[in-house]
């Protein structure tokens, strides 16, 4: 793959007709890093956040060994990818082919579940096997995240007990796991949801072996300036330190969008503007599907060079025909920013390049290696500390 210095360098070289997908393998490695190094457990990467098998060689060779998936086509790539990776299947609804296929062909061993039905499952499909690591999903509060994964998955903390008992039976190692929502800007989401596993397993009075404490750890987007990681870290410690359990039990977490947002940025093209609207070739059906479906703001910035310093606040259209190709935005971007003109818009490695379809003949985009900074990162250590604000001593 050819390597090109930055975003620029890429549109001065190739003048791209097609959106580029720009990669930086040395951000996603230092997030990796930094999670091995200083969360206090073991981190397990959430493969459906970026499921490029070059980020997934990237992510392993910077230390992360432990991979969530969640269908039997991840369990697959991850196991081709990576022979000797650990998967780890954490989707509760899986279907019995797929456990069957993942615990005989591909040596998985860890699985979760949030119902009776889904434990019989697990059994029946592994013959009844007594090497399984089995984590049941508790149902927490997604309040403190900018999306929401409360709805869906989760047993209620007032029917968990018979849960873990029964699961407890089967399982050489039970787990609790939970997911507080993706991007949780505070890390008292993990602290009040400790709270909640705490409740489940004085309630069942079972052994736990495994606290898992998901994903949601966020990265920084325009309007998101999250406090810094090692705050969450440091609260999810002392939160799981004081577990009746803590002795015995390991810690684990599933971080997506953290160790990826940094990886991937993306080079549109404008084709049209009107008015405060532009049109490029890129949006809801591509890298851009939160821009357009959840509003989420990505940082911006203009390619062309000798354009204003005047920034106004522009929406996109995306290249397909449908009216919901739409991203509001606002994305802050040269007041005459105009056909022809080229934009990066960061932070896309996490739900982003891993979003794109071929709806409607748009879709390719090529991927280059980039080797500059990231729009933001939270492994830089440049951040100021947002607790800073709040300690500051005049000193006149
Ligand atoms: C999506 C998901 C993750 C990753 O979430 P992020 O918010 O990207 O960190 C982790 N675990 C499970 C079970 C998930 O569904």
């Amino acid at each position: 793959m050819h390597q090109y210095p930055d975003a620029l360098s890429v549109v001065r070289a190739l003048s791209p007709e097609e959106p580029v997908i720009l990669n930086r393998p040395h951000a996603a490695a230092r997030a990796a890093r930094f999670f091995a190094e200083k969360f206090p457990g073991k981190s397990l990467y959430a493969v459906k956040a970026n499921p490029s098998p070059d980020l997934l060689k990237v992510l392993w060779g910077a230390g992360v060994t432990h991979y969530d998936v969640a269908s039997i086509a991840e369990v697959r790539l991850v196991r081709s990818v990576l022979p000797e990776a650990v998967l780890c299947f954490m989707h509760p609804v899986k279907s019995k082919g797929a456990i069957a296929e993942a615990y005989k062909v591909h040596g998985v061993r860890v699985f979760s579940l949030d119902s009776h039905e889904e434990l019989a499952k697990i059994v029946e499909a592994t013959d009844g096997a007594t090497d399984l690591s089995l984590c049941v999903r508790l149902r927490v509060s997604s309040e403190f995240s900018e999306l929401s994964l409360a709805a869906k998955f989760g047993i209620d903390l007032a029917d968990a007990a018979p849960l873990l008992q029964a699961t407890r039976q089967v399982a050489d190692a039970l787990g609790v796991c939970f997911h507080v929502g993706s991007q949780a800007m505070t890390p008292f989401a993990y602290v009040t949801a400790i709270e909640r596993v705490r409740a489940a397993i004085v309630d069942a009075a079972v052994t736990v072996d495994i606290i898992d404490v998901g994903g949601g750890f966020p990265s920084i987007y325009p309007g998101m300036e999250p406090p810094p990681l090692e705050d969450y870290f440091g609260a999810i410690d002392r939160a799981a330190e004081s577990l009746p359990v803590s002795y015995s039990s390991e810690l684990w977490c599933e971080p997506g969008r953290a160790l990826c947002a940094e990886y991937s940025s993306l080079v549109v093209k404008v084709e049209k503007g009107r008015g405060e609207e532009l049109y490029i070739n890129d949006g809801a059906y591509g890298a851009l599907y939160d821009a357009a479906h959840v509003g989420w703001r990505f940082p911006v910035r203009c390619l062309t060079e000798g354009r204003s310093d005047v920034l106004t606040a522009f929406s996109f259209y995306g290249p397909t025909c449908d009216d919901a190709d739409f991203m509001e935005g606002p994305f802050q971007l040269p007041a005459d920013i105009q056909a022809g003109d080229y934009i990066e818009v960061g932070m896309l490695g996490a739900y982003g390049a891993a979003m794109k379809t071929a709806f409607n003949g748009f879709g390719q985009a090529e991927a280059i290696e980039v080797s500059d900074e990231p729009m933001a990162s939270q492994y830089t250590g440049e951040r100021q500390d947002p607790r800073a604000k709040d300690n500051v001593v005049s000193l006149r």
